[in-house]
């Protein structure tokens, strides 16, 4: 089971997202999928590429909507793993009300979100993430907002399925997906990828210096909701590992009269004297 395609990234050499592409591909060989039963949806951002790099099902579409589009897909054929992918701009600006609601809606997609606190593809503009006091070309004198921490938003809005890795731990960041991938419900994966080219700031060095990786505490709790609420509010959102999980019956296998057979799998070949009774009726 190989996910690795012909396309070459045309990412910046050094970008945090190849671990991101090298750990989706390593988590769903590890798990023992088929690249056919794979659909990863994008939307726009040097992250946003991430679903041509990627042997499968693939659809790159449009700035903030790859919630929606990845939800369509798997209400339309529930046997596909669905991911998700985008960075912060993408995700938590323009997306963030589809985020919100995929987060509580709690249909079973996996959610990768490259977070490096700019919008790289325009060049580096500060973004949802960006800190305050963060400088750069479009606030020379300091980010007077204050920053969106995404793993704050999930579990307020009351994710199932919460963890975050970053690029460098490669192991523990195809552990994370992997598990995602498992849980049958929603899922955010928030990803600590450097941008190399336009964030001077936010480097592989400051997250290192930064980061707690929950991975090293033993007495930490993921079932536990306030605990883990308390733990990114503690951290300032930068910590790693995972930081919640629940069991919940995903949004698909609650409503009501939906079939467990794949909708492309079902018949729906035409009743001919039903079509023409409508047709009459309508006419
Ligand atoms: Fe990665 Fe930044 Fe280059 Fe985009 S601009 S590919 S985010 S390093």
């Amino acid at each position: 089971k190989d996910f690795r395609n012909e396309v070459r990234p045309n990412w910046c050499p050094g970008c945090g997202d190849f671990s991101v592409q090298a750990a989706i591909q390593r988590a769903l060989a590890n798990i023992g999928k088929e690249p056919e039963q794979v659909a990863v949806i994008s939307g726009i951002g040097c992250s946003g590429r991430i679903s041509g790099y990627i042997h499968s099902y693939g659809f790159h579409g449009i700035h903030g909507r790859a919630l929606p589009i990845a939800q369509g897909v798997k209400l339309a054929n529930r046997d596909l793993t669905v991911i998700a992918s985008g960075g912060d701009g993408d995700g938590f600006g323009i997306g963030l009300n589809h985020f919100m609601h995929a987060v509580r809606r709690n249909m079973d997609i996996t959610y990768i979100v490259m977070d490096n606190q700019i919008y790289g593809l325009t060049k580096g503009q500060t973004s949802p993430t960006s800190a305050h006091g963060f400088k750069n070309k479009t606030t020379p004198e300091g980010n007077i907002e204050h920053a969106l921490t995404p793993s704050q938003v999930a579990l307020g809005a009351g994710i199932s399925f919460l963890a975050q890795g970053f690029s460098t731990d490669i192991n523990q960041l195809t552990r994370l997906i992997e598990e995602a991938i498992n849980h049958k419900g929603f899922s955010l994966v928030n990803v600590f990828s450097p941008c190399v080219t336009f964030n001077k700031i936010n480097t592989y060095d400051w997250f290192k210096e930064h980061i707690v990786n929950l991975d090293n505490d033993e007495s930490y709790d993921p079932s536990n909701r306030t605990a883990a609420m308390t733990k990114v509010i503690e951290t300032n959102g930068l910590c790693t590992g995972l930081i919640y999980k629940e069991d919940r019956v995903a949004y698909e296998d609650l409503i009501p009269g939906y079939k467990p057979e794949a909708l492309v799998n079902q018949d729906i070949s035409l009743d001919r004297d039903l079509f023409e009774q409508c047709l009459k009726e309508f006419a």
